[in-house]
């Protein structure tokens, strides 16, 4: 099959528009439409290559059709398309950033939601490794690996080599991968124990200046050091900050995998308890990316006609473009304690996708005598990827970049929005260097 090439314009002059995922068809499980669908925009990626150095997907796709016998589309063989879609872990830059054919043009393109559809149907099929749902369990694992007598021994495990070498045996978690640091005395159990007196509260430029902070499993078990950063700098700034009583992993992990049925599973954890606090009058902040994404752009494309989940999203923030909101209205504080200097700033795919601008820049460059040099590139973390044996090395690569910016950046701090990211590149630069979280950054800025 051939992408159409005549009177077919190159590229959209309209804003790019995304339709909600199919997901509760049944022919969206059905593997032979998958296919053709797969071949279909497959041939016209093949046209393009624009995406090319963008993930392993694309070149993992050109690879297998150059090398076919009719050097096109129709000559890859059809088992072999699951290897692209391995490749994928759904960042959405191609859709982003790079694909003029995306929706309203003609030709239809979603590779995103197509390779989410190839993995939903992998999943069902019970293909998806037993691997890949541990590691996406991350509110069980962290559960269970916060557990006071349990997670010294998790930690030890995750450091030493050679339990990291049957690790890599038995699980296919590579061992030169930086696994996340458990800890018993979690963010929620942190936060619990602080007074229960409320600030008066001032809304601006459309924030209610009382806000919910959803931990994430991550923020929660791994860095909990991270949110209450958050909370000291946004009760500096005389906004009020609250847990929800109960909250549950966003689903994101799950989404990565294909498991849409547990994805709708935590949506209905968290969607009623979050769109309650959001009736009541509190706005929504998380200290990682990929979260705030799940409830801005993930679950309304899966439940779009789902008016708690449309609240929810107009509620959800990610913390720089609350605290930006803010300034507008010199609701910022800038008495500013301390000097930043130079970082290096990654910005992560989760973060950009969200067309925000660059508002964790945008706020940082506030402190004096602080210059910041954003690094748009994609990490190659991306939640599992580069911690599975097979794609650890190939994560490395993609993350190459990044680390030689930062290299020669030669600043005082280097930082990303994703905690994750952060500890990649970490990994890059021979664990040289530890990333500090922005929100940390401007605690010490503050002198909190
Ligand atoms: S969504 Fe990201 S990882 Fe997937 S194909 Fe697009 S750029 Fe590559
Ligand atoms: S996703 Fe779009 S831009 Fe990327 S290679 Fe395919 S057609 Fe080209």
């Amino acid at each position: 099959m051939s992408a159409p090439t005549e009177m077919v314009r190159e590229g959209s002059l309209e804003a790019p528009t995304r339709h909600p995922l199919d997901w509760q068809n049944p022919d969206f499980y059905n593997g032979e439409p998958l296919n053709r669908e797969l071949e279909r925009v497959f041939d016209i990626c093949h046209g393009c290559r624009r995406c090319v150095n963008l993930c392993n997907a694309f070149p993992t796709l050109f690879d297998l059709i150059d090398e076919s016998p009719t050097m096109e589309v129709d000559g890859v063989n059809k088992k072999d398309y699951i290897k692209v879609v391995d490749q994928c872990y759904l960042c959405d830059l191609c859709f982003m950033t790079k694909c003029p054919y995306v929706p309203p043009h003609e030709w239809n393109v979603d590779f995103p939601h197509l390779m989410l559809r190839a993995k939903a149907v992998k999943f069902r099929q019970g293909k998806t490794k037993f691997r890949d749902r541990v590691l996406t369990s991350t509110d069980n694992v962290g559960k269970l690996a916060s557990i006071p007598v349990v997670v010294s021994a998790v930690n030890a495990t995750n450091k030493a080599k050679v339990t990291r070498k049957i690790l890599d045996k038995v699980l296919g978690v590579h061992p030169d991968a930086i696994l996340p640091e458990y800890h018993s005395d979690t963010l929620r159990k942190r936060l619990q124990r602080r007074d229960g007196s409320r600030i008066k509260v001032q809304p601006a430029s459309g924030t209610r200046g009382k806000v919910i902070l959803f931990a994430t499993c991550y923020g929660n078990y791994n860095e909990p050091h991270i949110g209450e950063d958050l909370v000291r700098v946004f009760e500096l700034n005389g906004i009020d900050v609250m847990l929800a009583e109960q909250e549950q992993c966003c689903g994101m992990p799950k989404l990565e995998v294909g498991d849409l049925e547990a994805v709708a599973r935590a949506k209905e954890a968290n969607i009623p308890v979050l769109d309650k606090l959001a009736s009541e009058g509190w706005d929504i902040v998380a200290p990682v990316p990929s979260c705030v994404l799940m409830f801005k752009q993930e679950l309304p494309m899966m439940f779009p006609d789902d008016p708690q989940v449309g609240r929810v999203r107009k509620s959800i923030f990610d913390p720089f473009e609350y605290l930006m909101l803010r300034h507008k209205e010199g609701k910022l504080n800038t008495e500013f304690k301390k000097p930043l200097g130079k970082i290096a700033y990654h910005a992560p795919c989760h973060l950009r996708v969200q067309n925000i601008g660059m508002k964790t820049r945008d706020v940082l460059e506030l402190v004096p005598d602080t210059k910041v040099e954003l690094i748009e590139r994609c990490s190659g973390h991306d939640g599992t990827y580069a911690v599975k044996s097979e794609f650890h090395e190939a994560s490395m690569k993609i993350c190459r970049p990044i680390v030689t910016r930062i290299e020669q950046a030669d600043a005082e701090y280097f930082s990303s929005d994703c905690p994750m990211a952060g500890h990649q590149i970490e990994n890059g630069l021979k664990r040289a260097k530890q990333p500090v979280h922005p929100l940390s950054l401007l605690r010490i800025a503050y002198g909190l």
